[in-house]
C-alpha cells in the first residue's frame, strides 16, 4: 500500500503506521524518525535541524524534500511506503506530487487521523520513548506503562520524555500543525484522495483503512 498518514503531533500515526506495516510489508518512512536519527548521530542533517525541531517548529522544506527524494529512490520502497509525518506543508504536499508523477508512483489514499485535542495534549505530556536509539519502544505513564516506571520492558534501557515533549514545545508544535499542516486536509481532499477517519482507537483506523484498500 502506498499511503499518507496525516494527523496532529500525537494522533497515533506512528503506532497506525507500525501496525499497518505488518500487513503486507510495506515500509513505514517517518521523517521525525529519521531526523532524530541524525541529531543523534551528529550529522550535519542533525545539526541544523535540532534548534527546529527542540522549539516546536518544522525544518525547512528543502532538508526534508532532500531526505525524502532519496529515500522514496530505495528499494525497500517498491513493496509499498507508509509517510508518517510528510508532507507537513503544501509546499512538501506539492514537491512529493511532482516527484510521485516523476517515478510513475500512484498513492492510494492520503489518512486524516481526527482526534480532540485534550486527547493529544494528555497523550503527549504522558508519552515516554526509550533512549536506546535501535529500540525506542514507546510507552504511556497512564495507559501503557512500563512494567518498571522508567525502565523500558524491551530492552532495559531508560524510558525518557523526548526534548519536544515539554508542554511548551507541545503547544509550539500544535500551532505549527494547525497553521502549516492541517491545510493539507483540503490539498488531499481536492486531489479525491483523502480518507477522513476518526482515530481514538488505533484498531478501528487499521481496519477502517484495510476495507477502503479491499475497495
Ligand atoms: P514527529 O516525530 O513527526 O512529530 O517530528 C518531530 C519534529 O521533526 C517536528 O516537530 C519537526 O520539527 C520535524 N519534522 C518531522 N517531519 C517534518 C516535515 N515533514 N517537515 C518539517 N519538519 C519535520
Amino acid at each position: 500500500m502506498r499511503l499518507i498518514l496525516l494527523g496532529a503531533p500525537g494522533a497515533g500515526k506512528g503506532t497506525v503506521a507500525k501496525l499497518l506495516t505488518q500487513i503486507d510489508g510495506s515500509v513505514q518512512i517517518s521523517t521525525g524518525d529519521i531526523l532524530r536519527g541524525a541529531v543523534r548521530d551528529g550529522t550535519d542533517l542533525g545539526k541544523e535541524a535540532e534548534g527546529y525541531m527542540n522549539r516546536g517548529e518544522l525544518v525547512p522544506d528543502s532538508l526534508i524534500m532532500g531526505i525524502m527524494g532519496e529515500r522514496l529512490l530505495e528499494d525497500d520502497c517498491k513493496s509499498g511506503f507508509l509517510l508518517d509525518g510528510f508532507p507537513r506543508t503544501i509546499p512538501q504536499a506539492e514537491e512529493l506530487k511532482t516527484l510521485l508523477e516523476k517515478l510513475n508512483i500512484d498513492l492510494d489514499f492520503a489518512v486524516n487521523l481526527n482526534v480532540p485535542k485534550d486527547v493529544i495534549l494528555d497523550r503527549l505530556t504522558t508519552r515516554r520513548t526509550c533512549s536506546n536509539p535501535e529500540c525506542q519502544a514507546i510507552y504511556n505513564v497512564k495507559s501503557m506503562p512500563s512494567k518498571v516506571e522508567g525502565i523500558c520492558d524491551k530492552c532495559g534501557s531508560p524510558t525518557i520524555q523526548r526534548d519536544d515533549e515539554t508542554e511548551e514545545a507541545i503547544t509550539k508544535r500544535l500551532d505549527t500543525f494547525n497553521e502549516q499542516t492541517a491545510p493539507l486536509v483540503d490539498f488531499y481532499r481536492d486531489e479525491g484522495l483523502l480518507l477522513d477517519v476518526n482515530a481514538t482507537s488505533s484498531d478501528v483506523v487499521v481496519s477502517t483503512i484495510k476495507e477502503k484498500l479491499a475497495g
